[in-house]
């Protein structure tokens, strides 16, 4: 232990990274995205996600790699295009292929945490309706089924979904994001039929041969609305709107099994009551809202990061304590234990992401001393990928990736983060250098081992 140390985190922790396969594996040419990253002007800069980092086959020195900094823990998905090349047709090589992807991790000494859908679809499924046609569910049960049968030995922790909320936004409501739909009641429809596929799949994968230990949960996307003008009643509601529809909707239905206001009338979805064994929580930012008029297309609410703020490369505030929040309120709701599924910060430069690593941890741990069950931190990402509609352009990784020569380069951060690992904590160095107005915090609290307060 280091002399140094101002914080442990509890002994069990896992540390890793996030990733999702279209945007790490390269030659995911079966999915929506691909097709659609090929119509011109959809994907910044013309990018296509192309071979990606092709982690599809560099996986294994990509593992070696992080499993030398020190992680025990990573996060990835299952491309559903790739073992499910047809609808009801499963290709037994991609379905040997994830097998390899776990064992490789399992002989790396890295825990895994398995998502089964990561934004992508196979393109039989939308050509079928994708999430507006309730068929898919019967499809996604198939999909989860599969996986807690061949991969269900290997893998403990599942999520279901990542990030329905997002999903339905940026599909259904803004457009920016295939299937290009701008229709509020078919965002609300996707998110329903999701949260039915998520209550199937929890089932198939509590029901498969290892099911008694798997804990199955879904990764959802949560940001800190702020009213701009809190003297404002029209802000106040402006901003408590997106909490309860984007932050808590989704979370709500898979506990209690109901749905309602403010996206519709009171409905029950009674198969998704009590379907989160965990929560996971991928946390980016603070947005403050503001209620306007003309912004019909976003539901007459105004988002923008708070001016003077630290903004990320992708305009986003660094708002840390906004992750202590979103845990706590976590945890006050639905009670239940919680991974922070992704939190980063894309950061070209690597300028911010020292400082944002070390607040966010230090933020952590303040949620874990206020009582938040927290099992693992899975920083968002380990190396730069396809960053969806801004192609390319974001740089989110831990480590650098050139893409013509697909040369990995860590950055500065991943150090500082294999450290912290290591540690299993925080030091007074970091937090004196990164995030001082934590110090009050973790010299008082009786967690902090006062090695060296000074
Ligand atoms: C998504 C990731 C994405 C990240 C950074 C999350 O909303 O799950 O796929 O790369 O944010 O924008």
């Amino acid at each position: 232990m280091s002399e140094d140390l101002a914080y442990r985190f509890p002994k069990s922790f896992l540390w890793g990274t996030a990733t999702a396969a279209h945007q790490v594996e390269g030659g995911n040419s079966n999915n929506d995205w691909w097709e659609w990253e090929q119509q011109p002007g959809k994907i910044k800069n013309g990018d296509r996600s192309g071979d990606a980092c092709e982690h599809f086959t560099r996986y294994p020195q990509d593992f070696e790699m992080l499993a030398h900094m020190g992680h025990n823990a990573h996060r990835l998905s299952i491309e559903w295009s790739r073992v499910f090349p047809e609808r009801g047709v499963v290709d037994a090589a991609a379905v040997a292929h994830y097998r390899d992807v776990l064992e490789t991790l399992d002989r790396n000494g890295m825990t895994p945490l398995v998502t089964l859908h990561h934004f992508t679809n196979p393109l039989w499924l939308t050509r079928g309706g994708g999430w507006e046609n309730e068929a898919a569910i019967e499809d996604f049960r198939q999909f989860a089924e599969l996986c807690a049968t061949e991969y269900g030995d290997l893998v403990q922790t599942w999520a279901t979904f990542n990030e329905p909320n997002v999903y339905a936004y940026h599909s259904y409501v803004l457009g920016l994001w295939p299937p290009e739909r701008r229709d509020f009641g078919l965002a609300v429809k996707v998110m329903r039929n999701m949260i039915r596929a998520h209550a199937v799949a929890y089932r198939e994968l509590k029901a498969g041969p290892h099911g008694a230990s798997a804990m199955v949960g879904i990764a959802q996307h949560m940001r800190i609305f702020e009213a701009w003008r809190h003297w404002l009643p029209l802000d106040r509601v402006a901003a408590a709107l997106p909490d309860a529809g984007f932050n808590h909707w989704i979370l709500g239905a898979c506990t209690d099994g109901r749905t309602g206001p403010p996206l519709g009338f009171p409905q029950r979805i009674s198969e998704a009551a009590g379907t989160l064994d965990w929560i996971g929580l991928n946390y980016y930012s603070r947005d403050m809202v503001a209620f306007d008029p003309t912004a019909a297309r976003k539901l007459f609410l105004r988002t923008f990061a708070r001016p003077g703020s630290r903004i990320s490369d992708f305009a986003m505030e660094i708002y840390p304590q906004g992750l202590h929040d979103l845990l706590v309120s976590l945890t006050q709701r639905y009670g239940k234990p919680v991974h922070i599924t992704e939190n980063g910060v894309a950061d070209a430069a690597d300028a911010l992401r020292p400082q944002a690593l070390v607040s966010h941890l230090a933020e952590t741990a303040r949620a874990i001393g206020d009582g938040v069950d927290l099992r693992g931190y899975f920083h968002w990402s380990s190396m730069d990928n396809f960053e969806w509609a801004e192609g390319f352009s974001m740089r989110f990784g831990l480590v650098e990736v050139d893409f013509e020569t697909q040369k990995r380069t860590p950055r500065p951060s991943a150090l500082l983060y294999s450290r912290l690992i290591r540690e299993n904590g925080l030091l007074w160095s970091d937090l004196r250098k990164y995030y001082p107005p934590a110090l009050d915090y973790f010299e008082a609290s009786s967690e902090v081992r006062r090695s060296s307060p000074a």
